[in-house]
């Protein structure tokens, strides 16, 4: 296991390879980056702390410091924007914190072959806010646009809501740098070519090197696809009074062919009932209104003309009444904003408490989605009964596979933790839920992520279980990759791949 500590002389070290502003170490510095939006076992807070943060701005710099926690056999962890939802960039076992906030550099748009390359410590409004003036824009939509940065939605491999017309980090992502767990740089992508889209030579390492969470190197530049800014883009909302016919719309619009089409979207009857109650910000439903589906499309202004009048009709097809167009395009405009929740939830009696958000996703297959969404709520509803420390914020379902709209769902559910009132039991409470979960969809043939990882306890004991026979595969890689384990150790179970010592 690497658990070296981190003492002045190693500080000193680094202090030279990242110059004295480059590195802190105070008690502020280090609390920050423990923890992720996500829930956090704040009683054990002081277990998660780096021992020194480090803020390179070349990759030569990450690649000494790698170099030197080999040495040292001290763990690494890169961190970019701090909001994944599975606790990649938490350290597990102190060491070295690797921000990479000031490699935020666009080094070269290239308006020839469509395509950006920038540091990875950019985030993706920013970026898209230099890419205006050109007319084209760089897709990756998650929720969390304005916070999340290139470097963590390819640690995470993570989902774009625009994915259906676009696709997501893992297709738009063309190649990038990274430093090994050795401290080697090499560039990955399709083939040698940097700009190169598609190719048939040797492997094809890029994808290994998307969403392994830091556990395979540090990302220090990429090369995005560019595409012409959307001229026209249509959101339409359906209301329903019944979730089955909402879940059939979402099938139909998924499979309609509609090439515009950015994403589709369902609430369920408990996202619904949690928005009309203590979501501020959502436009509040009359009663009858059980559950939502809502779609958008985006390109040139001809086409989207056209696909929103099938749109429209697919739409209303089994019974959904259209929102109204005053209210869609800002109903719509809120996905990156409607996570912004209003921090707090209720027990039992109505009564309301201050609440964290804990996003669980999976990606399930369309059949198996009124299943699973029943399981989560009894499961849920199970804990909420024994434990005054959670609330059942309802589920969210996404269109899926890239420019596949169809056959397989990112599911949430989103649940309140209050969190200030948790103790050992009642964090292990939340680990058990977590794992209970996860485990339905794998009961169901999914897979126990979609978009946020599964670095966090209660889905990391799963991986081997969901990878089954090429769990060995993975625990190679890992060790031919990373001999010191010193990359993110004790993520995913990878632990196990230094069973017999490193
Ligand atoms: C409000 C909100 C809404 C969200 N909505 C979405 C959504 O719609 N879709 C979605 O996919 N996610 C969503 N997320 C989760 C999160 O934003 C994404 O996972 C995002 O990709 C994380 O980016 P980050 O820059 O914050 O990365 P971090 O959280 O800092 O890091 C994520 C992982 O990547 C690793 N990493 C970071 N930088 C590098 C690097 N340079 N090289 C190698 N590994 C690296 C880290 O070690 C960690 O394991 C949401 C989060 C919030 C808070």
């Amino acid at each position: 296991m690497t658990t070296a500590t981190v003492d002045s002389h190693v500080v000193d070290r680094l202090r030279g390879i990242v110059g004295e502003d480059g590195v802190l170490t105070d008690k502020a510095s280090l609390f920050n980056r423990a923890r992720v939006p996500a829930p956090f076992p704040v009683h054990r807070w002081d277990e998660y702390l780096p021992d020194v943060v480090v803020l390179p701005r070349t990759a030569q710099q990450v690649s000494a410091v790698v170099k030197l926690a080999n040495e040292y056999r001290i763990p690494v962890v890169p961190r970019a924007g701090g909001t994944g939802l599975a606790d990649g960039a938490v350290p597990l076992r102190g060491g070295i914190l690797v921000d990479l906030k000031r490699m935020d550099q666009i080094h070269e748009i290239d308006l020839v072959n469509n395509t950006v390359t920038v540091g990875p410590g950019i985030n993706l409004e920013t970026l898209n806010r230099s890419l205006k003036q050109h007319g084209v824009m760089y897709p990756d939509d998650p929720a969390s646009y304005a916070v999340a940065l290139v470097g963590g939605r390819i640690g995470t491999s993570g989902l774009s809501l625009l994915g259906a017309r676009y696709g997501h980090p893992r297709d738009l992502v063309i190649s990038f740098e990274i430093v090994l767990p050795t401290g080697e740089i090499i560039q990955v992508g399709d083939g040698g070519g940097r700009k190169v889209r598609k190719s048939s030579t040797g492997y094809h390492l890029k994808q290994l090197f998307m969403g392994h969470q830091g556990t395979l190197g540090i990302v220090t530049e990429a090369t995005l696809e560019l595409v012409p800014r959307a001229e026209a883009e249509f959101a339409a909302f359906f209301l329903f009074d019944d979730f089955d016919k909402a879940y059939r719309t979402f099938a139909k619009i998924g499979k309609s062919g509609i090439a515009t089409l950015g994403g589709v979207m369902l609430f369920d009857p408990e996202k619904v009932d949690y928005l009309r109650r203590d979501d501020e910000a959502y436009i509040v439903q009359p009663k009858w209104v059980k559950s939502v589906c809502a779609a958008a499309l985006y390109g040139t202004r001809p086409e989207v003309e056209a696909a929103s009048k099938m749109l429209m009709e697919l739409g209303r097809s089994l019974g959904g009444r259209y929102i109204g167009d005053e209210i869609a395009p800002w109903d719509w405009a809120a996905r990156h904003d409607r996570y912004a929740n209003p921090l707090h939830g209720r027990d039992a009696n109505g009564q309301v408490l201050p609440m964290s958000w804990h996003c669980e996703d999976a990606a399930v297959p369309y059949s198996e989605v009124p299943a699973v969404l029943r399981k989560w709520h009894e499961i849920t509803a199970r804990y909420m009964e024994k434990y005054e420390l959670f609330d059942d914020w309802g589920c969210f379902a996404y269109s899926n596979g890239a420019h596949k709209p169809w056959g397989d769902l990112l599911l949430e559910i989103d649940l309140g933790l209050w969190e200030e009132k948790l103790d050992e039991e009642g964090w292990q409470a939340f680990v058990s839920l977590k794992r209970e979960i996860a485990q339905t969809v794998l009961d169901h043939g999914g897979s126990i992520t979609a978009c946020h990882g599964s670095t966090r306890t209660g889905d990391a004991e799963l991986v081997p279980i969901e990878m089954g026979a090429s769990w060995e595969v993975m625990k190679l890689l890992k060790r031919t990759l990373d001999p010191n384990n010193i990359m993110n150790p004790g993520k995913q179970c990878l632990d196990e791949a230094y069973q017999g010592g490193v």
